[in-house]
């Protein structure tokens, strides 16, 4: 029998170290059943020419700041993207292409449906504001530029590519009209995540609001425009779609929205619990059957922290299986010891991802005095499929009974305490 091959993709950078480029890719493969492995490959400037002929040899690679122009001069020709926008963010077959427009020509569509609005306005003068401006452009969409120091480089470089087409405003100076507005700016990005580079008024007027930042999953930006009664998306779409694009040239298929939607929600609740959680413990809760466990162990994984299933631990305290605990000191009993095995664990310092127990939030003050000391992120499983995945399953007590009245007593518990709420 012949062994599979282990295909090679990576991302090449620097810095690259923060990327969460691996943990996107591998779920995109394991969609698509892919055997494959994604590294990081942090290459400064200076030593991009000595490993040019490494990366090209990968079966496809990812390229990001600083050598998303420098590689260039390494390839045997462009597509047609990366030839008009001048930078490159995906290699393969020896070609050069960019899939960040891919990225956000659907995420636009998904945003703005069939027709985008007739006027637009890009906020930054960087790569990506570039790269939108293009696109936008080639749509027939009149934009307008606003950037806080206009007679910047990257401005005048910008002005060059799109000649008189574009007219650049200072940041503090608009006062709202656009229909719809894009942010290439990284203000309002995660630790900053309290600045935004519009005030509400500025926004006035906007329908649909897109935003590049991923981290915080909702901007300060966007939910000002929501506020003003505007549609917003933020840039995990963008980023999942460009990868998915990505893939797809190096694996020759194609992904569908339905496939990309759970990738998506998943890379948010990563980038939360990396960032919004910072430093504290996260606790999953949910009702039996929710996926608290199967999500806790792959979060956990992609955050590099141990796992730990609270019912795991009060059976090895306890010596005995969840429905003999039941028996012999009943639900009340079964309750203080789990409280007490999980104020125990929340103590640790070392930061874990906790799975607890369905009814583990409404034992007394357990939701204040668990969050207090963790982030609570609530796993948003329709009842019928946590019924489907309970039912006949002889090691929980609570599912022989009313399930259904259960799933919805508990639910507003669930809702009113959770940190993020994540659907799978
Ligand atoms: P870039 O080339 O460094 O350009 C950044 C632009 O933002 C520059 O015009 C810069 O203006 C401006 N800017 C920086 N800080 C600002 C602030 N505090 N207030 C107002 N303007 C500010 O970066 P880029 O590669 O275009 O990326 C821009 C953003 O898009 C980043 O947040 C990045 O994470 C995000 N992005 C997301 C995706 C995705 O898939 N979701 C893909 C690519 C990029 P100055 O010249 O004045 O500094």
């Amino acid at each position: 029998m012949t062994e599979k091959k282990t295909l090679r993709f990576g991302l090449a950078g620097f810095p690259v170290g923060h990327s969460v480029s691996p943990e996107l890719h591998r779920r995109l493969f394991e969609v698509k059943r892919v055997q494959a492995e994604y590294r990081l490959f942090e290459i400064p400037p200076d030593r991009l020419a000595e490993k040019a002929d490494f990366l090209l040899s990968l079966d496809g690679c990812n390229i990001t700041i600083p050598h998303k122009q420098a590689i260039i001069p390494f390839l045997n020709g462009l597509s047609k993207e990366a030839r008009c926008f001048g930078a490159v963010n995906t290699l393969h077959g020896g070609q050069g292409f960019n899939t960040d427009v891919a990225g956000f020509a659907r995420s636009l569509s998904m945003l703005c449906g069939g027709s985008l609005p007739q006027r637009a306005l890009v906020l930054g003068a960087g790569g990506t504001a570039s790269m939108m401006i293009g696109y936008l452009l080639s749509k027939g969409v009149s934009v307008t530029v606003s950037v806080r120091s206009p007679k910047s480089a990257s401005v005048k470089a910008l002005t060059e590519r799109y000649g008189g087409q574009v007219p650049v405003q200072p940041l503090d100076s608009i006062s709202g009209g656009f229909p719809l507005v894009c942010n290439a700016t990284p203000c309002g990005m995660y630790p900053k995540s309290d600045a935004a580079p519009l005030s509400e008024q500025a926004l006035s007027g906007v329908q649909f609001l897109f935003d590049a930042i991923y981290n915080p999953g909702k901007t300060l930006l966007a939910r000002r425009a929501e506020a003003l009664g505007a549609r917003t998306l933020c840039g995990m779409t963008m980023l999942v779609y460009q990868a998915a694009a990505a893939e797809e040239l190096w694996l020759g298929t194609t992904f569908s929205e339905v496939e990309l939607a759970p990738v998506i929600r998943e890379m948010e609740l990563l980038t939360a619990a990396k960032y919004e959680a910072a430093g504290r413990h996260v606790l999953l809760s949910g009702f039996m059957g929710s996926g608290k466990s199967f999500y806790g162990r792959r979060l956990a994984g992609s955050l590099g922290l141990p796992f730990v299933d609270s019912d795991e631990e009060i059976v090895a305290a306890a010596g005995m299986p969840v429905p003999d605990i039941f028996a012999a000191k009943g639900e009340e009993g079964f309750r203080r010891l789990e409280q007490e095995t999980v104020l125990k664990l929340l103590a640790r310092s070392e930061r874990s991802v906790l799975a607890l127990g369905g009814g583990a939030l409404h034992y007394g003050d357990n939701a204040q005095r668990f969050r207090k000391h963790g982030y609570l992120v609530f796993v948003d499983t329709p009842f019928e499929t946590c019924l489907s995945r309970i039912k006949g399953d002889k090691n929980r007590p609570n599912a022989a009974g009313d399930v259904r009245t259960l799933y919805d007593r508990r639910l507003p518990l669930y809702r009113q305490s959770a940190d993020y709420c994540f659907k799978p």
